[in-house]
């Protein structure tokens, strides 16, 4: 599928249009490094996928135009001597490397409050947050300055703030795009996702970047994602509804997007049943539990020896106290914390062992699921709408409970997409789909199909 071009000088326009407005969207722009990507392209003598399509890259992906700081003041002047693969893979389908995007520092928070340049703002009331932890690739998007971006998934860092935005989310199964060159966070979790004002420029920007990379050994060895869109309607499909995602006290004007929702898949052909995913409600211990516990071990890398910033101090040891404890912001040094702990020899067997056999049995509840007939999943994709800025901060337990719907597909990696469905009070309400590892095809021609059938602007309440 080709994009349609839209002037780079449009795209130039709404990033600085974006930050006038006070967005902080972004980390680093230069309009020199943009024009001179899009006059390479335009110089090019066959036509590219991605027809110099302007991309906004999350700061925790690295790349040789900008610095790479993962919103960290431990990394803040870091200039990567490589690109990501999936960088390098964007570029050759004609995408351009518009800007890096904030972020909550590398990939932990739910909110992008936790970012090293201060928190971004949503574009559509500047008192609430964008979600997180890709939120400045999410506001971008929303914002109209750029139509796609690349954002990073470890627990639903790019499902979350689609919702949030009112955009298209993208996380890609684990092993669809190559990991190499994505600042690690969990890595048994982590998967570059991709934003879009629509499923069709997500769904090229994805394509431009699956694909087997000898530099990921995690990467399936799977020919690159071929989602040509080309289904009519959904007849034949059966979607699952997972009771766990539905509770009664759910917001009602979610629920009733949701039920609208449904209906439109059901217009469109599909038939709808209602199915149980038991270790629901375990997704988020279970999650938080793993995913500090790879990042400990990830971090441990940021030593003041190696990479970015270095306090100076009088011997080895202080040198990395000083420069971790200054260096790292007050949510990553928490994670490092739990994550530490949870890997300790008195606590391991308890809480990391354990969460690894809670991880078995939700990856089994959705292969079970799929094994039964059903050929997607539909749940919401956030149990709220965008909340104010402030107002999970001083509590993380809450701030983590806004991913309860979206990380168990990171721990089964299977492939989840969000989706604009409606409004509430003015604020977009995202739906997600699931599908079994590796059937993104079918859950990309799902969601176009659904957009098709869905009035998203209508008002909820
Ligand atoms: N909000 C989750 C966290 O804080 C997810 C982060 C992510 O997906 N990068 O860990």
């Amino acid at each position: 599928m080709t994009h349609s071009i839209r002037p780079i000088e449009d795209s130039l326009a709404g990033i600085e249009a974006a930050e006038n407005r006070g967005l902080n969207a972004t980390i680093s722009f230069d309009r020199d490094i943009v024009n001179r990507q899009a006059e390479e392209i335009a110089s090019r003598t066959s036509p590219t996928p991605l027809n110099g399509l302007a991309v906004g890259i999350k700061d925790n992906i690295c790349t040789l135009e900008y610095s790479t700081t993962c919103a960290s003041r431990i990394l803040e002047a870091y200039q990567s001597p490589f690109e990501a693969t999936a960088v390098t893979r964007l570029r050759a389908a004609g995408g351009i490397v518009a800007c890096k995007t904030n972020l909550d520092e590398f990939g932990m928070g739910s909110s992008t409050e936790h970012s090293a340049f201060g928190r971004v703002r949503h574009p559509l009331d500047a008192d609430r947050v964008p979600g997180g932890s890709s939120g400045g690739s999410a506001a971008l998007v929303a914002a109209g300055a750029v139509d796609a971006a690349l954002g990073s998934e470890t627990g639903g860092s790019v499902r979350q703030p689609a919702a949030f935005c009112g955009v298209v989310g993208i996380k890609p199964s684990y092993g669809r795009v190559s990991r190499h060159g994505l600042v690690a966070f969990g890595s048994s979790l982590d998967q570059i996702g991709v934003f879009g004002v629509n499923v069709a420029v997500a769904a090229s920007v994805l394509e431009s970047i699956s694909g087997r990379d000898e530099y990921d050994s995690t990467s399936a060895e799977l020919e690159p994602l071929q989602a040509p869109l080309d289904r009519q309607d959904l007849a034949g499909l059966v979607i699952g509804l997972p009771s766990e995602f539905f509770p009664e006290d759910l917001d009602p004007a979610i629920a009733a997007a949701c039920r609208r929702t449904i209906s439109a898949l059901e217009n469109a052909g599909a038939t709808t049943r209602t199915v149980s995913l038991p270790h629901t409600d375990l997704a988020g211990p279970c999650y938080y539990v793993i995913a500090p516990a790879e990042a400990s071990a990830n971090l441990a890398r940021y030593d003041g020896v190696r990479y970015g910033l270095r306090v100076p101090a009088p011997d080895l040891n202080a040198l990395y106290r000083a420069t971790r404890g200054e260096g790292f912001g007050a949510e990553v040094r928490r994670r490092i914390i739990v994550g530490t702990y949870v890997l300790s020899a008195g606590y391991y067997d308890a809480y990391y062992t354990k969460a690894q056999q809670v991880r078995a049995r939700i990856a089994r509840d959705f292969a079970t699921v799929f094994a039964s007939g059903v050929d997607l999943l539909f749940t919401p994709t956030t149990p709220m709408t965008a909340f104010k800025a402030g107002e999970h901060l001083q509590d993380p337990v809450a701030m983590y409970r806004t991913d309860v719907f979206v990380c168990s597909a990171n721990l089964a990696g299977i492939p989840a997409l969000s989706m604009p469905i409606g409004r509430s009070d003015g604020l977009p309400i995202g739906g997600q789909l699931l599908a079994p590892a590796f059937e993104e095809r079918l859950m990309l021609d799902a969601a176009h199909v659904l957009e098709d059938h869905i009035e998203s602007e209508e008002e909820t309440r």
